[in-house]
């Protein structure tokens, strides 16, 4: 198989790939045995990696849920700084593909503070976003350090302990911000294919130009996957493969469609009876925004039924045999949090929180989950809500610890 792809990168079902659920977790104690292999040892004395820096808040992660918390903090007139593993903020939208643009609005893509620089219903491009990210940093001054790729987070009993390049950090919380879109998630189907058809996942596709010539295969049939499947169809043979999400029409009774949703969306959160359903709803896929059947067989897409097998090393969908030169996989993605090595996922992999507060460990925050707390969470427009409650939570055990009533410095693993 020749996936061009980042890495890692999360084949399903494979068990020796993804780390997903703490090992902690399945065996209920807190023992470095039962950790996965570390790049270098944790026990190599700190003095000989570089310096140790103190700072009473490290955020992980530099993109919106990160610098939306950032801001608060920066307000609070906190001591904190921003780690990110990229060479300049905004990358993560920057690496995303040449033509993508916002789902959502102008209107409803600005961070606390900075309403996003642009008519109201503008859909931004992707770099149009990633210097917006930029610029949002630079006016609020935000303390953002960039290449310091956090290697691990581990806690001395004292204080959390972050090892980033070759330098070490240490705190009494820490925000975890790094997206909930960082592992690519391959069918293992794609093992089994034949090694001629070119594969990559929509995170690495960029355009039309890169690919090999010939028909292409796009699996997934969610936004990417038909935003994508419409941009190849206008060179070359296009089969679209997977069941159709449901669709959103891009203008309702003469409004933009987030016109309407945006309230609900905004407002919803995961614990109210509206939440829980549209959440569930969503473990389908997101509804497609702007793209009927009609748009897609219109643009001369073939829509097959889901790869379900393969045939001669031909990927079959539905029940027929296809023979793309390419295949692009819009199957979504993971989080990444196999450089934690505390006990924070639940049994399903996922970090066990309320509203973004980790309920395993004491002085640990998440910002931008996907339905961190509400159905907005983990959009541009909607990570502030989350942000300001974690950084006001973070500001209330600041002062708890000052007043001496409680020490900060203990991790407590919650029952
Ligand atoms: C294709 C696509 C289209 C989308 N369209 C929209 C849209 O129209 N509107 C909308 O509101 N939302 C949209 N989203 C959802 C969401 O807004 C984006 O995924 C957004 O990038 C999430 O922001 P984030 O800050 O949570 O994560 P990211 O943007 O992924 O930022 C995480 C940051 O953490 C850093 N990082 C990761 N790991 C580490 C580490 N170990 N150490 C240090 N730094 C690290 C990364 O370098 C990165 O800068 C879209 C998502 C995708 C995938």
């Amino acid at each position: 198989m020749r996936i061009k792809g980042s890495d890692p990168l999360k084949v399903d079902s494979d068990p020796n790939v993804g780390l997903q659920v703490s090992p902690f977790v399945q065996a209920g104690g807190l023992s470095r045995s039962h950790l996965p292999p570390m790049p270098f040892s944790t026990d190599t004395p700190r003095s000989r990696l570089g310096r140790v820096e103190r700072f009473e808040t490290i955020v992980i992660g530099g993109g919106q849920a990160g610098l939306a918390v950032g801001h608060y903090l920066a307000s609070d007139d906190a001591d904190f700084v921003i780690l990110d593993g990229a060479s300049r903020i905004g990358d993560s939208w920057r690496r995303r593909w040449d033509s993508l643009r916002l789902f959502t609005p102008a209107a409803y893509s600005g961070l606390p503070g900075m309403p996003f620089p642009a008519p109201p219903a503008h859909l931004p491009d992707k770099d149009e976003v990633a210097d917006y990210l930029t610029r949002y940093a630079e006016r609020f001054d935000l303390p953002v350090r960039l290449d310091a790729a956090v290697r691990s987070l581990d806690h001395d009993g004292g204080r959390f302990v972050v090892h980033a390049g070759d330098h070490v950090y240490e705190s009494d919380q820490v925000v975890v911000a790094t997206g909930p879109f960082q592992r690519p998630k391959v069918p293992a189907i794609s093992r089994r294919l034949a090694p001629e058809i070119h594969q990559v996942h929509s995170s690495d596709y960029h355009n039309p130009l890169e690919l090999p010539d010939g028909p292409v295969l796009l699996v997934g049939a969610g936004n990417s996957g038909a935003q994508i499947a419409l941009e190849l169809a206008r060179s070359r043979k296009v089969w679209l493969a997977g069941r159709s999400p449901g669709y959103l029409p891009r203008r309702l009774f003469g409004r933009d469609l987030f016109d309407w949703v945006w309230p609900v969306m905004n407002r919803a959160t995961t614990d109210s009876v509206l939440g829980r359903h549209i959440r569930k709803r969503s473990q389908r896929g997101d509804q497609r925004i702007g793209i009927p059947e009609g748009a897609l067989a219109g643009a001369g897409i073939n829509r097959v039924g889901r790869l379900v097998d393969e045939r001669g090393g031909l990927p079959v969908c539905g029940d027929i045999a296809i023979e793309p030169s390419t295949i692009v996989w819009c199957t979504g993605f993971d989080p990444d949090y196999r450089w934690i090595r505390l006990p924070v996922l639940n049994e399903r992999g996922k970090p066990s929180h309320r509203r973004g507060i980790s309920s395993a460990v004491n002085g640990l925050y998440f910002s931008g989950l996907r339905f961190q707390y509400r159905l907005s969470s983990s959009l541009i427009g909607g990570v502030g809500e989350d942000a300001v409650f974690v950084a006001a939570q973070i500001g209330r055990r600041a002062s708890i610890a000052e007043s001496g009533r409680t020490p900060t410095t203990s991790i407590a693993v919650r029952a």
